[in-house]
Formats: C-alpha cells, sequence, structure tokens
C-alpha cells in the first residue's frame, strides 16, 4: 500500500481515503483480513476487513469514553470484561481506575493483539499487566458462560459483520445483563447516525427492554465513518447523568472530562429521534 492512498468504503458510495506512507503487515487470520499499515496523517493505522479499527494519532478517544464513562458511573468498579478490543486501548484506559482488580479482555483473534502490540505498542502496552487476563476465544460464548460476575461490560468488537455478527443481537444484551453483577453497567460501541440509523435504533430497543436505564453518548473519531460516533450504554442501578460530583477525579486523559462526561448525552435533534 506504500506510497499510495488507502481508502475505506463506508458505504457503498462515500469513503475515507489516507496517504499510506508503509504497509507494515498484512495477513487473512482465520477470521478476517487484518492489515497494519504507517499512515501519513494518523501514524500507525489497524484494518480489519477493510475498516478502520485504531490509529495512534486518534485511539484516545474513543478508548477514553468507552471506558471512563462506565467506570465513573459506577461508585466502585472492581470486576471488569472487555469484548473483542484486541488493541488494548479500552484495557488501557480501565487499569487507570485503581478500585479495578480485575480486567478481563476476550479478543476471538489472537493475531490482532499480536500486531497490536507490535505495531501499537501504546495503544497495546498494558495487556501484559497483573490485573489482566487476556483470553483468546469467542465473547458471545464466554458471555453465555458468565453469570453475575461483572461490575462493567465493555462490547469493544467490529461491525455487526463477521465474527462480530452475534454481538449486536438481544440474545446477547440479555446475556450481558446476566453476566453483570445486579447493579452492573454495560457500554457497546453502536456505530453513527448518519450511515447506520437503523443500528442505533434497533440497539437502543433491545437494550431499553433488559436495562432499566439506557442512554446514547457520543465522541468526535475523525477516522471512523462520519466522525461521529456513539455509544450505548445499559444500567441496572446507576444513571450516567447522576454522577456525583465527587466520583470523578483526575485522570490522565486527553478526550474524557467530568463535563464532556455529561456534555456527550446531550444529542442533535435527529439523533434523539433514533432513540425515543
Ligand atoms: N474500536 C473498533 C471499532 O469501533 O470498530 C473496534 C476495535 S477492536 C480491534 C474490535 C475487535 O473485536 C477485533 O479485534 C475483533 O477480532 C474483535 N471481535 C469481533 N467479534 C468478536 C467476538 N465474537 N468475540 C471476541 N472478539 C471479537
Amino acid at each position: 500500500m506504500s506510497g499510495l492512498w488507502y481508502t475505506e468504503k463506508q458505504t457503498k458510495n462515500f469513503g475515507i481515503t489516507m496517504k499510506i506512507k508503509e504497509t507494515l503487515h498484512t495477513e487473512q487470520t482465520e477470521f478476517q483480513k487484518l492489515e497494519m499499515a504507517e499512515t501519513e496523517e494518523f501514524g500507525n493505522m489497524l484494518f480489519l476487513d477493510g475498516m478502520v479499527m485504531t490509529s495512534q494519532k486518534d485511539e484516545f478517544v474513543y478508548h477514553e469514553m468507552v471506558a471512563h464513562v462506565p467506570l465513573f458511573t459506577h461508585p466502585r468498579p472492581e470486576n471488569v470484561l472487555v469484548v473483542g478490543g484486541g488493541d488494548g486501548g479500552v484495557i488501557r484506559e480501565v487499569l487507570k481506575h485503581k478500585s479495578v482488580k480485575k480486567a478481563t479482555l476476550v479478543e476471538i483473534d489472537g493475531k490482532v493483539i499480536e500486531y497490536s502490540k507490535k505495531y501499537l505498542p501504546e495503544i497495546a502496552g498494558q495487556l501484559d499487566d497483573p490485573r489482566v487476563e487476556v483470553k483468546v476465544g469467542d465473547g458471545f460464548m464466554h458471555i453465555a458462560e458468565s453469570e453475575g460476575e461483572y461490575d462493567v461490560i465493555m462490547v469493544d468488537s467490529t461491525e455487526p459483520v463477521g465474527p462480530a455478527v452475534n454481538l449486536f443481537t438481544k440474545g446477547f444484551y440479555a446475556g450481558i445483563s446476566k453476566a453483570l453483577k445486579d447493579d452492573g453497567i454495560f457500554v457497546a460501541q453502536t456505530d453513527n447516525p448518519w450511515f447506520t440509523p437503523e443500528l442505533i435504533k434497533n440497539v437502543q430497543k433491545d437494550v431499553k427492554e433488559i436495562f432499566p436505564i439506557t442512554r446514547l453518548y457520543m465522541a468526535n473519531i475523525p477516522t471512523y465513518p462520519s466522525g461521529l460516533w456513539t455509544f450505548t450504554i445499559g444500567s441496572k442501578k446507576y444513571d450516567p447523568l447522576e454522577v456525583k460530583e465527587e466520583r470523578f477525579h483526575e485522570l490522565d486523559t486527553k478526550y474524557y472530562t467530568k463535563d464532556l462526561h455529561k456534555a456527550s448525552f446531550v444529542l442533535p435533534k435527529f439523533v434523539q429521534d433514533l432513540v425515543e
């Protein structure tokens, strides 16, 4: 890919294109096409099945917003599960919370972990932390086998295609509820309102039928389709909009702040219409 422009088709009629400095690794794994490239604008970047997963320049937005919104909403998160997330970014953010005693990562494709460690060390560098347990396996199966274990579960999966297709079903969300403790919280990345409004609508509807508190929040991620990304949070007891001031303590972040925690739930009208 070096010296060329690489295009991710975000819809069949629209895409993002970026200049590639060097191709670092390409292989067809058991689950997906894995590409790692150095890009001129965003540094090293991981692609799976032709879709941008994470980049050195903007990764902090997504990883901080997936992790800190639920972890500050929960009064004392100790046992955390990340489904997917093989690049290690969400785990890195989870470990910033001193209350967390154990963080389990269940990633279906070991090659994602291997090449993220090699080419994205600042993202994947915490996967060997003593508080982390890395399992290479199907998150859907792990959830099915778990009961009442986790304070917070984060679903950091690829789009609902290939190995992730089951991770956007009502059955999976019901399984998450079962795997959580009785005051647990879960967050899933739920794509963008410009190109996948139906996905957001369907996930919100399914999660609302399972969790008493269901909300949508957003962040700007320039390398993701449309740049406007959403996250769905389902909570059995704690409301992300009712976190006590004293709960927020300083963290080393570049995007997340306690004011942004609240502001991220303020939705533009066309997005509000999807969730109401
Ligand atoms: N931030 C990215 C996004 O929003 O698209 C996701 C990054 S992370 C690399 C996505 C990971 O989910 C991939 O490594 C993929 O292998 C993993 N994955 C997909 N389906 C899975 C499943 N059923 N169980 C566990 N991991 C899965």
